[in-house]
């Protein structure tokens, strides 16, 4: 073991690390991170980066956002804490509903908040089967998401999840009302000499050869990221979402869309969904809905949902879901001021101005030795490591190529996301274009030690 700070070592005596190999960590050690500024962070000793992955693809606005600041401590001195339950509300909560009703890519009769994107997408699926129970369609209870999606950690949003670490040794429950389609990743998964809309057309027979494997009647809905983030930064082939919606409006099945990374600017337009041309029943949203200065998660929900869940009420006597902390007065008024921020600095449409920077430069990683593809929208990227670049041959997973190569990139002074052998790039939304070529310098350094 390297020599550890005192602060490591308390770490690594002390703490659980979510979503990490707890026995390779523990050679590397923890980076502690004390302080943030705009783009940059600084960690215990003293060393700066520009944060690649905003946090985890939520610090829309940055670090040290004096708006944000303010309205947190402002809201934390007027009223703390109150909550939704049992028809208590309080004015931020109101506010953000109203506003996120205007926004939404979808028809909205409410808003109900969660604290986390895990929690939206669990509380997507409950309100799915609630939905189903309270028309009278009992059977109609399955939800079909893709290989690779990633929708959170919950049982039920793990069960979403199409990623095998969510599901290995958890033993999650209700495994039959949970389905996988073919993932939309076209440089791993189409066949030789196979177009984008070849493989859409192709992938969209599978979702419709598995609903009618299942019986369309027992399909509840289908979820989908518009670019999926923690699955590989995978874009969706030319025509996909226009054939998979086609097919889903033939089985009257709901299609949810899981905008808690695209949501808010990420692909250059407010929702992804208006990027590539889904016109979803529901959204889920977290993560940049407040810039993530606090938690929080939130689910649109339709008129005719509403109304089932309204007759439910009237026969079961209450809408027995909600979170103590769903909707906190502190957490709605920092989504309030973040959607002012994002709407008065017209941030859409500054990540369109700058994104073709972004993309010209992470599309020129292509011809770096290790990099299989390179594939992003907006400000979001995804770097494919490959030990055999003609024949797309991966590298043997025990090696770790992406973790060794995310820990030469930090020595460069830039924090990504391996996932696997793929570099998550995604950027505060605020970055500059001297930013930007500062990122991707940092980058190819990184990518050039790790050869
Ligand atoms: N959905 C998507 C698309 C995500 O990327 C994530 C987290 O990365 C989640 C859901 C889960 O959100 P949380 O970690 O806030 O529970």
């Amino acid at each position: 073991m390297p020599p550890f700070q005192p602060d490591q070592q308390e770490d690594i005596a002390s703490l659980v690390h979510p979503y990490t190999n707890l026995s390779t960590f523990r050679e590397s050690g923890p980076t502690i991170l004390t302080s943030g500024e705009g783009v940059y962070v600084t960690d215990s000793e003293g060393n700066r980066y520009l944060e690649g992955l905003a946090g985890l693809w939520c610090t829309a606005l940055g670090y040290g956002n004096e708006e944000l600041i303010e309205t947190a401590k402002e809201q934390l001195s007027t009223l703390s804490f109150t909550h939704l339950f049992g028809g208590k509300s309080h004015e931020p909560a109101i506010e953000l509903a109203e506003k996120l009703k205007q926004m939404a890519p979808c028809p909205v009769s409410k808003v109900f908040f969660t604290c986390s994107g895990s929690e939206a997408n669990d509380s997507q699926v409950k309100l799915a089967w609630y939905y189903n129970n309270a028309r009278g369609k009992p059977e109609k209870k399955k939800i079909i998401s893709r290989v690779k999606a990633y929708h959170g950690v919950t049982i039920a949003s793990a069960s979403l999840t199409g990623l095998p670490n969510n599901h290995l040794d958890f033993d999650l429950p209700y495994g039959d009302r949970f389905l996988h389609t073919s993932c939309p990743h076209h440089y791993r998964f189409a066949e030789a000499g196979e177009s984008e809309l070849d493989f859409s057309a192709r992938l969209a027979e599978d979702l419709d050869a598995l609903i009618n494997r299942e019986g369309p009647d027992t399909i509840a809905a289908f979820i989908a990221e518009p670019v999926m983030g923690a699955g590989g930064v995978i874009v969706p082939p030319e025509g996909y979402f226009e054939v998979i919606q086609a097919v889903l409006a033939k089985y009257d099945i709901l299609f949810i869309a899981d905008e808690v990374i695209t949501g808010f600017g990420r692909l250059g337009t407010m929702f992804g969904s208006e990027a590539l041309g889904i016109e979803p029943d529901s959204i889920s949203l977290a993560k940049a809905l407040t810039s993530a200065y606090a938690p929080l998660g939130a689910v649109t929900v339709s008129e005719p949902v509403y109304e089932a869940m309204l007759d439910e009420s009237e026969k079961i006597g209450t809408f027995g879901h909600g979170f103590t902390y769903g909707g906190h007065p502190m957490s709605a008024a920092l989504g309030v001021k973040t959607l002012e921020i994002y709407e008065r600095e017209n941030i859409a449409g500054r990540v369109a101005k700058i994104a073709p920077k972004f993309q010209a430069r992470l599309k020129a990683l292509s011809d770096h030795p290790l990099v299989g593809e390179a594939r992003g929208m907006g400000l979001i990227g995804g770097l494919e490591l490959v030990a055999d670049k003609a024949t797309k041959q991966p590298f043997d997973p025990k090696q770790f190529v992406g973790a060794k190569a995310a820990a030469l990139i930090q020595k460069e002074g830039l924090i990504i996301r391996p996932i696997g052998d793929t570099i998550g790039i995604c950027p505060p939304l605020i970055i500059t274009e001297d930013q930007i070529d500062e990122l991707f310098d940092a980058l190819h350094r990184g990518l050039d030690a790790a050869e």
